[in-house]
């Protein structure tokens, strides 16, 4: 990775600070913000109301380093479009744009790789590589709309990785995403899905942000939960709900709760009434997935279970919807595409 930061990551405030150290005039920043997240030009030499003189400062003081997508598929029954990014190190990330009747939302990776090891996850089978850095998030949206043509009206942080395990560098990207100078997208429009890491579910209330919380939950039972998510032997659920509840009455947002549903672990009777209770004492939303069958795991269920299953929940009064399927003919399932494609270039 390169040791300068990239001129992509940095604040507005910060690029003042910057050019203020080079002895420029701090109105310069405005005007080279503007050129990076509104233009969204590729390299220095494209600012043109910006001297050569400076820019060739600006180069020698930071990175200007780009994502590139080499790979892309399109989904000819949703509109879903899937795309593999090549990171500078030759990292792999992958990114899905997706088509709702409210507009495009976007699936960002904030990570290359995870260490968290869920065991029906494609995204933590070959470990971790290493936190992608806020440009590079910030990359998969911008390279997105240019390779597609295509506005993004919501971001969910749900791809490769586990975002608050990449705190500070997912926080910067939400920063710039909704600066009103730049992107200016309304943090509402974003969701942020974790495994349930509880300190950092506290330090993302206190910044309130205004972003929708996601917790990937796939079991009401500890027991259960420990074993298809590793996390849980550290942050035990009611310590996860407590945060939860917490989160919901400092920030006013309503928690959604993701449930993989897999025949056999999770899809009882028992399980329904066990996360009715769970969930029961606060707004929320409990989206069913059918879980996608890894190669690696034996893992199955299907659309008729997680409709039975919701119907089930829907009957014990729980607010749950099964989640619309998209890009089932591009294998749109986060970390398939990275994964097949490191393992046939390896
Ligand atoms: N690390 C974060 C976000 C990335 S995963 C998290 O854990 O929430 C995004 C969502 O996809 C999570 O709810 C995750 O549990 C779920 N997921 C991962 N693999 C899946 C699979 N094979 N089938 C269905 N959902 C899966």
């Amino acid at each position: 990775m390169t040791k300068i930061t990239d001129i992509l990551s940095l604040t507005l405030p910060e690029l003042r600070e910057a050019l203020t150290d080079l002895g420029e005039k701090p109105f310069r920043a405005a005007q080279i913000y503007d050129w990076l997240h509104k233009k969204r030009v590729r390299s220095f030499s494209e600012m043109t109301n910006i001297s050569a003189q400076l820019r060739e400062k600006l180069s020698e003081r930071f990175a200007f380093e780009h994502i590139t997508p080499i790979k892309k598929f399109e989904s000819e029954r949703d509109g879903t479009v899937k795309l593999l990014y090549e990171l500078p190190d030759k990292n792999h990330v992958e990114t899905v744009l997706m088509r709702y009747e409210h507009g495009d939302s976007l699936c960002v990776s904030t990570q290359a790789g995870c260490r968290m090891g869920c065991r029906f996850c494609a995204s933590t089978i070959a470990g971790f590589k290493r936190n992608l850095e806020p440009n590079e998030i910030l990359g998969q949206l911008y390279e997105t709309e240019y390779a597609t043509g295509r506005k993004v009206s919501s971001i969910v942080l749900m791809g490769i990785g586990e975002p608050l395990d990449n705190f500070d560098n997912v926080v910067r990207f939400l920063n710039i995403l909704s600066s009103p100078e730049g992107t200016n997208m309304s943090l509402r429009h974003v969701s942020l899905s974790t495994c349930g890491l509880v300190d950092r579910i506290y330090d993302l209330m206190k910044l309130d942000l205004g972003l929708t919380l996601s917790i990937s939950l796939h079991s009401p039972y500890d027991e259960k939960r420990s074993e298809l998510m590793p996390i849980n032997r550290k942050y035990r659920i009611p310590e996860l709900m407590k945060a939860c509840r917490d989160y919901f009455d400092a920030t006013g947002r309503r928690i959604s709760f993701e449930y993989a549903l897999i025949d056999g672990e999770n899809d009882s009777q028992k399980d329904a009434e066990a996360l009715c209770a769970l969930t029961g004492g606060m707004p929320s939303h409990i989206n069913i997935i059918p879980v996608n069958s890894i190669k690696e795991r034996g893992y199955r269920s299907d659309r008729a279970s997680a409709q039975r299953f919701c119907r089930l929940l829907n009957s014990l009064g729980a607010n749950a919807t099964v989640r619309r399927t998209l890009g089932a003919d591009i294998n749109a399932a986060c970390g398939q595409l990275r994964r097949e494609y490191e393992d046939t270039e390896a």
